[in-house]
């Protein structure tokens, strides 16, 4: 990935992380209030869509916990409703995209964090981030066709960075 910034220097502000809104998510209406934390800390939005998710895609993108009793149910639930996919670029956005949702465990999770502030139980956590940059790399190539993640330019970008 190689965006510039001010000075035409290659920057490291151009990590992209895969943010996902689940089905209890769009259902209770969050989806706006997911995207306005992302854009209001400072981060950019490069992809966004809405789908019904196969199950094939699910059980790529959980492949990691196959093995976990809640695989099934956590596939099946996932592929119960539309999900909004997006991919948010910005200095360590991986990292702080996942301190913005909380823990995995709602009940583990501080007020001001997503899943602090709008969730309760564990297989109705609202919404997913990747855990590295690899893990977001690879989740935006299962998730989004090349030429639906954009590359433009922040016109805002001299106002968040110094
Ligand atoms: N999950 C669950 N029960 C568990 C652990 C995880 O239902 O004991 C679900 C939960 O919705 C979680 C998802 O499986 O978000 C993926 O698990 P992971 O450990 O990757 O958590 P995450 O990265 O989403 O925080
Ligand atoms: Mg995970």
């Amino acid at each position: 990935l190689s965006t510039t910034n001010e000075s035409g220097a290659m920057s490291k502000n151009a990590e992209r992380t895969y943010i996902m809104v689940k089905p209890d998510g769009v259902q209770r209406g969050l989806v706006g209030n997911i995207i306005s934390r992302f854009e209001k800390r400072g981060y950019q939005l490069c992809g966004l869509k809405m789908r019904t998710a196969s199950r094939e895609l699910l059980e790529e993108h959980y492949g990691d916990l196959k093995s976990k009793p809640f695989f099934p149910g956590l596939v099946n639930f996932m592929m119960s409703g539309p999900v909004v996919s997006m991919v948010w670029q910005g200095k360590d956005v991986v990292k702080q995209g996942r301190s913005m949702l909380g823990e995995t465990d709602p009940l583990k999770s501080k007020p001001g964090s997503i899943r602090g502030d709008f969730c309760i139980d564990m297989g109705k956590n609202v919404c997913h981030g990747s855990d590295s940059v690899d893990t977001a790399n690879e989740e935006i190539k299962m998730w989004f066709k090349d030429d639906e993640v954009m590359d433009y330019k922040l016109t805002a970008y001299k106002d968040i960075y110094e």
